[in-house]
């Protein structure tokens, strides 16, 4: 069974230049001091042996990233705010961080150089495949970011339903540049779906827009209960639904009852809301009942959620306990 992460690490600070090169490029005004902390999450990804891993989402939190870049968008006072008409971003928002995740992945294993390893094809349909390796692009749903946020001037009379397409069609943008940057699927983070405050007619419409012209697999996030939601997202036009299973073991009925292998699932095997790393039989026999329900040939090993709330030692171990899970296979 593949695995893989939900997207976000634990970090610290953003980085002082120490090296003598870093030092020089921070005189150039070039120093990033944020791709020091791209790289370590990225080792310890591949160290804890994740098959398709993340860049660590290290800018910032999954709204505050799109706030503060895109054109109609602030992120001010702690605050995430539309004031103007939403449009795409004239560069991408992700696209060189993902690559940059691909190169220091490719350095720490040579499982991320080789070609047998990174066909799409092993990504689709009965191939869903052990073998591969990638890094994922990752957005905010358009849903989410239109509804954590202030809606102020532009938009004033308009329904959340015009605001949600535009955010849409800024982001569809996006996740081609994702693509075009390499990542080897596209997720889209839509917590707000399980919350009960979106209107899911809408969230699907926006989806769409979004993974029309893809032609690499996508998989949506959705945290919380999705015990009155599970139903409808599994319409959505994305090739995986990934939820919590660890934290939430209640949504293992929504599996049961709902689950007709129209789509692969993207299965939380572990528990990212306690610091306690989770026990390796709790963890065995939680994936068991996922393959019980969906079959291994469609099902994606991940942690509930981002980890960017734990301590790096225990994401670590966390994640290594996942990877240790998945041998017992
Ligand atoms: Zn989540």
């Amino acid at each position: 069974m593949l695995t893989t992460v939900v997207g976000s690490y634990p970090v610290s600070d953003p980085c002082v230049p120490e090296s003598i090169s870093s030092k020089i490029s921070n005189f150039l005004g070039v120093y990033d001091p944020y791709i020091p902390l791209l790289e370590l999450a990225v080792k310890d990804q591949v160290t804890a042996g994740v098959d398709i891993i993340s860049d660590g989402q290290i800018r910032g939190d999954m709204i505050e990233v799109f706030a503060r870049h895109l054109p109609g968008m602030v992120f001010k006072d702690n605050t995430s705010k539309i004031f103007d008409k939403i449009k795409p971003a004239n560069h991408s928002l992700g696209g060189n961080d993902l690559k940059h995740a691909i190169k220091t992945a490719q350095k720490t294993s040579s499982d991320f150089l080789d070609s047998t390893k990174l066909d799409i094809n092993l990504l689709v349909g009965n191939n869903f495949n052990k073998n591969f390796k990638g890094v994922k692009g990752i957005i905010t749903g358009p849903t989410t970011l239109v509804l954590s946020s202030r809606v102020e001037g532009f938009y004033n009379r308009d329904k959340k339903e015009k605001i949600i397409m535009d955010m849409a069609m800024a982001l569809k943008r996006e996740a081609y540049s994702l693509q075009e940057a390499g990542a080897a699927i596209i997720q889209i983070d839509e917590p707000y779906l399980s919350t009960g405050v979106a209107d899911l007619k809408t969230a699907k419409n926006a989806i769409k827009i979004i993974t029309d012209n893809l032609s690499i697999p996508v998989s949506m996030h959705v945290c919380g209960d999705i015990g009155d939601i599970f139903k409808d997202i599994l319409k959505f036009s994305v090739q995986i639904i990934d939820c919590e299973f660890a934290g939430l073991p209640n949504n293992i009925k929504a599996l049961e009852q709902e689950y007709g292998g129209s789509k692969k699932i993207g299965f939380g095997c572990i528990d990212t809301k306690v610091e306690d790393v989770d026990e390796l039989d709790h963890v065995v026999n939680l994936i068991k009942k996922g393959v019980d329900i969906v079959g291994e040939e469609n099902i994606m090993l991940d942690p509930d959620c981002g980890m960017r709330m734990l301590s790096r030692d225990v994401a670590l171990l966390k994640l290594k306990k996942m990877t240790e899970a998945v041998g017992w296979f």
